[in-house]
């Protein structure tokens, strides 16, 4: 079957409809500008088209993202893009990795995770630290498409700045000298982990909605 190449009787093409699987806000509006112009794409949201919630309890960012895009789109019959993400610091050994949204129970609180996070690097001269995205397409006839982005970076000494959402306070990407939040969202999704990981499956969405990977 050919996803994206459905031909009404005047030979319009319809547009390929993708559900966004996440409900985090923050996420759908960098998701949004990083596919802005992609002729023929048609993102949806939770609003227009609610799922289930998918339990994250795999082992990897790899695995939740799969779990949740193969979930979604099993439950809605629409195509769905589904990513997992999160903050990796070296002197922590990787954590909190795909702990990075309940690092300090749940529910999830930005600011709590933060002070977490630089307690316990109090002293601790190894800063480095990465943002990881895996991101999944999963598409009703069994196709997946897997990517993954990352971004390094260092960990601030305090919160500044109020742009974004997460450890965007306390993150500075490497060649800058202010925090992600300070930087500012156009910046962010010039740059980010998410736009690296969905930049490469541009080349697969925008085959997909030309209608020629039937
Ligand atoms: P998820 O929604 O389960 O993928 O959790 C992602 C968590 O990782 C968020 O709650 C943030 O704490 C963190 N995170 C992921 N991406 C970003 C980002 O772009 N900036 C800051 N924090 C992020």
């Amino acid at each position: 079957m050919a996803f994206g190449n459905w031909l009404l009787a005047n030979g319009q093409k319809l547009n390929m409809k993708i559900l966004l699987a996440t409900k985090n806000k923050n996420k759908i509006a960098e998701i949004r500008a990083i596919y802005q112009g992609i002729a023929n794409l048609e993102l949806l949201t939770v609003d227009e088209k609610p799922f289930s919630d998918v339990a994250e309890d795999g082992q990897t960012f790899r695995e939740n993202a799969l779990k949740k895009a193969k979930a979604i789109c099993k439950e809605t019959e629409l195509a769905a893009l589904a990513e997992d993400s999160g903050l990796e610091v070296e002197a922590l050994g990787g954590q909190p990795g795909i702990y990075s949204a309940r690092f300090a129970g749940e529910p999830t609180d930005d600011r709590k995770n933060n002070e977490k996070l630089l307690q316990r690097l109090k002293r601790e001269p190894n800063r480095k630290a990465r943002f990881h995205c895996s991101a999944v397409l999963a598409l009703p006839d069994g196709r997946e498409f897997l990517a993954e982005g990352t971004l390094e970076g260092r960990i601030a000494s305090e919160p500044k700045g109020k742009s974004g959402f997460g450890y965007d306070p306390v993150f500075i990407p490497n060649g800058f000298s202010k925090t992600m939040a300070e930087l500012g969202q156009e910046t962010k999704d010039r740059i980010s982990h998410r736009r690296r990981a969905l930049e490469r499956l541009r080349e697969s969405l925008q085959t997909l909605c030309a209608g020629t990977n039937g």
